[in-house]
């Protein structure tokens, strides 16, 4: 296969994102959005499409969104009107999905993205809000389809892109970025898995060089990150392939299978549905008064740019560090919540990066959910500051705290590994191991200096991990050089 990489050609990438608003109740409905309830349980006769009924719009829904919309440079418009998007499926009893068409309430943005050579913007065409449909549940009966109404109505801002994206890393790198800005805002909980944040990729090809756009397909059904960087791959290549042995692009909807790693067709843009927008006639326009603005706006948490800078800047972090702290806001707040502890940022930091992320990523877990609490990761950073345990120590207890919900310094005395910096207690321990080892003794003399790291381990191991490593150097030295 020609890989986009050695290609004459160069691919282009737009991605329409939907991310889930964490309001407490629907888009327009005073019912509550929250998951996992027992099936059309959180249901009003609006959201089942009942004649007479009528939509109020949730003034947090435009809050949220306009959040969005500072957050990422957009322009925000004074009034914006909602429209009816018409199809119908028994997910949408109405018939018809409210959302907006020509005046998006956000639009022109920017998102900047970080890849590991270079940094990029990306253009925001528009963000606007919408309601989302039910569930049609297809495999629980084998004559019909169920519906679960309790998602129905539960607000969703669409975030479209230009199409400035030329590869899967860079769309990557997008996605990466939004759900940490959506996070960082608290809008959205960033979950791809979980369908909080959906994803759809529109991509197509064009001769390196050629202003002209090509012709795009449309990839859906992708639940992961990782997911959306490989439909995006396969379709490139799939695309190049094509018009390499003379085809033509047709523009249609692909679903990608994750399981056997390709793309099929779903629909072709054709038999597309004509979905008869005109403005939603029961909600007045959304008028944004200068006064929210400014409420907005002064309520705007910290971004991640602007942290990612402080944690260089005031805590003498490295940018490298700095990245993966910023990265998912829970775990920066984390960070700083130990630090209110312990004002030690680069004691903290290291265990954080080394110790606790090995645990999120064996346990494929979240911040959220580590069970060692900011309090008792503080105390176990002071241990070690303070000369009680040394490294590898530390580590031991860290392990240990993972399941037993003890203070880590009684740990560390249960564990025996309080370290002794007694010299009375090392120095018998030092004569020994330098007595049983006279031929690294006398390759030390000759010049090999290298050797005193073999003295230090054999005495550490011997003190079973209690010696104070630093002083244990000093002594070995000293004896040996005497
Ligand atoms: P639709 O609403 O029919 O999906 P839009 O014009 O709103 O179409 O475009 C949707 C997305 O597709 C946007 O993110 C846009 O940047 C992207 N896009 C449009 N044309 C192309 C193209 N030729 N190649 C790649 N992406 C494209
Ligand atoms: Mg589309």
């Amino acid at each position: 296969m020609t890989t986009i990489a050695n290609s004459k050609y160069e691919a282009v990438i737009g991605l329409e994102v939907h991310a889930q608003l964490l309001t407490e109740s629907k888009a327009f409905a005073p019912v509550s959005t929250e998951y996992g309830g027992a099936p059309n349980t959180q249901v009003t006769p609006l959201c089942l499409g009942h004649p007479g009924t009528l939509p109020v719009l949730n003034e947090n829904l435009v809050r949220y969104i306009i959040r969005m919309g500072l957050a990422t440079e957009c322009k925000v418009a004074r009034k914006s009107i909602f429209a009816r998007k018409n199809y119908f499926y028994p997910d949408l009893p109405k018939g018809y999905q409210i959302s907006q068409f020509d005046t998006p309430i956000c639009y022109e943005g920017n998102i900047h993205i970080e890849l590991e050579e270079y940094d990029k913007t990306i253009g925001l065409t528009r963000i606007h809000m919408e309601e989302d449909a039910g569930k049609s549940i297809h495999d629980q009966d084998p004559y019909h389809t169920l519906v679960d109404l309790n998602r129905a109505g539960t607000p969703l801002i669409e975030i479209v892109s230009e199409p400035d994206m030329r590869t899967p890393q860079e769309a990557y790198a997008y996605l990466t970025k939004i759900k940490q800005i959506v996070q960082y805002l608290e809008i959205c909980d960033g979950n791809m898995e979980e369908g909080s944040l959906r994803c759809d990729a529109n991509v197509s090809i064009r001769p390196r060089g050629q202003e002209e756009l090509g012709t795009r397909t449309e990839l859906k059904n992708m639940n992961s990150f990782r997911n959306v960087e490989r439909a995006i791959s396969y379709e490139i290549e799939r695309q190049i392939d094509l018009v390499e042995s003379g085809g033509e692009v047709i523009q249609k909807t692909l679903l990608w299978d994750a399981n056997k790693l390709e793309t099929r067709q779903m629909r072709t843009k054709e038999e597309a549905h004509d979905y008869r927008y005109f403005p939603e006639p029961d909600i007045p326009p959304v008028i944004v008064t200068e006064e929210l603005l400014d409420e907005v706006r002064s309520n705007l948490p910290e971004l991640p740019d602007v942290r990612l800078q402080r944690f260089m800047d005031e805590l003498g972090l490295s940018e490298e560090d700095a990245i993966v702290l910023t990265e998912s806001r829970y775990l920066a707040d984390y960070y700083e919540n130990v630090l209110e502890k312990l004002d030690e940022p680069k004691a903290v930091a290291n265990v954080i990066l080394s110790e606790v992320l090995r645990v999120l990523n064996e346990r494929s877990i979240s911040i959220r959910e580590f069970p060692i609490s900011v309090d008792r990761l503080a105390e176990l950073v002071k241990l070690k500051l303070d000369d009680k345990v040394n490294s590898s120590a530390m580590q031991e207890i860290f392990n240990e705290m993972l399941t037993e919900d003890k203070p880590p310094e009684e740990l560390a005395k249960e564990m025996n590994l309080i370290q002794v910096s007694d010299s009375g207690f090392v120095e018998p321990i030092i004569e020994e191991v330098i007595a049983s080892n006279p031929d690294e003794v006398e390759k030390y003399k000759g010049g090999k200096k290298a050797l005193i790291g073999f003295f230090i381990g054999q005495v550490m191991k011997k003190s079973q991990g209690k010696a104070n490593p630093k002083q244990v150097r000093e002594l070995v030295a000293k004896k040996l050089d005497s």
